[in-house]
């Protein structure tokens, strides 16, 4: 259930980019001077009236001006030819270049998106140059292409940047125009050099194959006594697979299922899982004392070792090398954050462990442990119980699903119904799958979106040959919420500047909301009276879940920063150490349990460097929207709000439900659900 994840760090590139020139570059272009120069001559001609915007423009300008660009006489005569006061060429100057961006952003997106198909869509066989082409960002030179022809500095001079902090004070009163003014003051805010922002595509693209290709054969996983406990040709994807197998057991009496796939985790963990037995099934393994058997027999194989880590680090070390070509946001927990989530990293952390220490989460332990009817386990961070598609099995929900959607073509003609059933009107149910292709993926699934009108949004899940099961259907649920999002975040915006969302978590709760209406779209009903409540406690249950995964890997970040020459056995330790830390001060005293890594075991740590904030910021987010739509028409409160486009989430918030991202709607929903439920 990832979300796109190049698209998300590219986007981060892309509406950065600009940069600071290294110190020895810039001895014959006197920056000083040249603002001096410039902006005296833009007063004599232009006067007072636009002097905030000649101060502005004109610093921006030369911040990034180095002297490959021109000299000081250049810049001058630069900012004089371009630099414009008048306020209907400006929006002219503004419009011309939105549709400029629509045309290069989106032909870029599409070239990434048809290179990357057969990394992908699942089919043929990977070959090595499939990878190259996958890894192979196309866009990589525009930034460096738009300093060097110019655009990027007439923009630069125009467009005033302002800081999260000038947003959230000015934004409130700014017109929908100003705010597209704002955002076209985003768009070169560093000077990132192409090389850079390649190695960095590159890095992410491998560590994405290397998670893609990271599958477990269960059926060749043996218990103490040398049992197989699971299908023999079940193959599961870690962590998404794995995970999901172990919460389709609750309700069975399969605790020793669930344990052993911890066993497996922890292998992954602290990487003494033996390479042989990862995405192959030439041996049987017993993972709790670590053996491998071939025809009975046992063998000796070689530990993974520290693979995992590397991938971490390296994409720590691509992005640290961007660091200096940064001047606004120096490091990447910074462009994470204030920069691309439009929160800053400590109001995140603070919103997660206001979540985290609240008396509610040793309430619900207490209450999942009764329903268990043992004492907690570490996995039972995935409780599953409060769901109500538990109440069918699995064989059920699979069986109905390959029959309605019986390949992938089905389900994408099966879109428009969907949308019906969720009471869009019938020119948006007929209009919003129109722009959106289904693929059968390789990897877990993710919907990747477009960048202009005239492209398509991809929604990608897994699809066997006997059709699709319930897994691949709720993954295409929720990727379907991402591409309704990002359809009418880009169709029905009125500056193109404007469209999308603040941030992933905004996207994530449309298709978190999506994804919870899974069983009402197959026409299954739960008439449980309590659906709302046991909705609610399931839902602040994954939160707590996630926000503590989160912090491990803002906490891995940290630590990163704070030992940049660290090697990949010093990061598998840290990254362990911090996983225990955050357990023991959030998860030990309500599960009774101490020293768990668990939280260490989500593959978007190593292949999405600081993703996951988005699951759980979405989740409060979701909440809160979700209680709008259930008292609202629903698919009108979809249009209106996912149409106000990428404000920053604050406002997006308050124009969305009337107030602010907060977490105290949710903990007062847990003690109803609590105070009304009883068992
Ligand atoms: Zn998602």
């Amino acid at each position: 259930m990832k979300k796109l994840t190049l698209l998300f760090a590219l986007s981060i590139l892309i509406v950065s980019c600009a940069k600071k020139q290294k110190d020895d570059s810039t001895i014959s272009f006197n920056k000083e001077q040249a603002v001096e120069m410039a902006t005296d001559s833009l007063f004599e001609k232009y006067g007072e009236s636009v002097k905030e915007r000649i101060d502005k423009g004109v610093f921006q300008a030369a911040t990034l001006w180095t002297e490959a660009d021109g000299s000081e006489d250049d810049f001058v005569a630069f900012c004089q030819a371009q630099f414009i006061a008048e306020k209907d060429a400006l929006k002219i100057f503004f419009e011309k270049v939105s549709r400029n961006f629509e045309i290069l952003n989106g032909n870029f997106n599409k070239i990434n998106v048809d290179l990357k198909l057969p990394v992908h869509k699942a089919g043929d066989e990977l070959t090595p140059i499939d990878q190259m082409f996958g890894a192979y960002s196309v866009s990589s030179h525009l930034i460096e292409d738009l300093f060097n022809n110019k655009i990027a500095f007439a923009i630069l001079l125009n467009f005033p940047f302002y800081t999260l902090e000038e947003k959230t004070k000015l934004g409130p009163e700014w017109t929908r125009l100003e705010w597209a003014y704002a955002r076209m003051g985003d768009l070169f805010t560093s000077r990132i050099p192409a090389e850079l922002i390649q190695n960095f595509a590159q890095v992410l693209a491998q560590a994405d194959a290397y998670i893609s290709e990271y599958n477990i054969y269960m059926g060749y996983l043996l218990d103490a006594k040398g049992n197989t406990l699971f299908p023999e040709n079940m193959k599961l994807i870690s962590h998404w697979g794995l995970r999901d197998e172990l919460k389709s057991h609750y309700g069975k009496d399969a605790v020793d299922k669930q344990q052993m796939v911890y066993e497996v985790m922890k292998r992954i963990i602290n990487q003494s899982i033996p390479q042989e037995v990862i995405n192959s099934n030439k041996y049987h393994w017993d993972p709790v004392d670590n053996k491998v058997l071939k025809d009975g027999k046992e063998v000796p194989f070689k530990k993974e070792d520290n693979v995992r880590y590397q991938w971490l680090l390296d994409n720590f070390l691509a992005q640290k090398a961007m660091d200096e070509y940064n001047p606004s946001y120096p490091n990447y927990i910074q462009r994470s954050f204030d920069e691309g989530r439009e929160m800053s990293q400590q109001d995140v952390e603070k919103l997660f462990i206001d979540l985290c220490s609240a008396d509610q989460v040793k309430q619900v332990a207490a209450f999942i442990s009764k329903r268990l009817g043992r004492p907690l386990e570490p996995f039972d961070i995935w409780y599953d119980g409060f769901k109500s598609r538990s109440s069918f099995t699995n064989e059920y929900l699979d069986d109905l699903v390959k029959g309605k959607y019986p390949s992938k073509d089905a389900f994408e003609e099966g879109l428009p119904v969907i949308l019906t059933q969720l009471g869009f009107s019938p020119e948006l149910s007929e209009f919003i799958p129109s722009k959106i292709i289904v693929d059968a993926s390789r990897g877990a699934g993710h919907a990747w979106g477009a960048e202009m009108k005239s492209d398509k949004a991809r929604l990608r899940t897994r699809v066997g040959e006997d059709g699709m099961d319930y897994k691949g259907y709720n993954i295409a649920v929720h990727e379907f919420g991402h591409n309704v999002e990002q359809t009418i975040s880009l169709h029905e915006i009125d500056y193109y500047l404007l469209r999308g969302v603040p941030s992933t978590a905004f996207t994530e709760a449309l298709a978190f909301i999506f994804q919870k209406r899974d069983l009402e779209l197959l026409g299954l009903k739960d008439d449980n009276p309590d659906k709302m409540y046991l909705d609610d406690l399931d839902l602040f249950w994954s939160t707590f879940e996630i926000m503590g995964v989160s912090l491990v890997d803002m906490n891995v970040w940290k630590w990163l920063y704070a030992h940049p020459d660290a090697t990949a056995a010093e990061l598998k330790e840290a990254v362990i150490d911090i996983a225990i830390e955050v357990w023991n001060s959030y998860f030990a005293e309500a599960f009774g349990i101490k020293d768990q890594p668990i939280l260490a075991i989500y593959s978007h740590m190593i292949d999405y460097p600081l993703y996951l904030a988005a699951y759980p910021i979405g989740h409060v987010i979701d909440f809160q929207v979700e209680k709008q739509l259930s008292e609202n028409n629903f698919a009108d409160e979809v249009l209106r709000m996912y149409s106000y486009g990428r404000i920053i989430p604050q406002l997006w918030m308050k124009n969305a439900v009337g107030r602010e991202i907060s977490s105290v709607p949710m903990l007062e929903a847990v003690n109803e659900a609590l105070l009304n439920l009883t068992n």
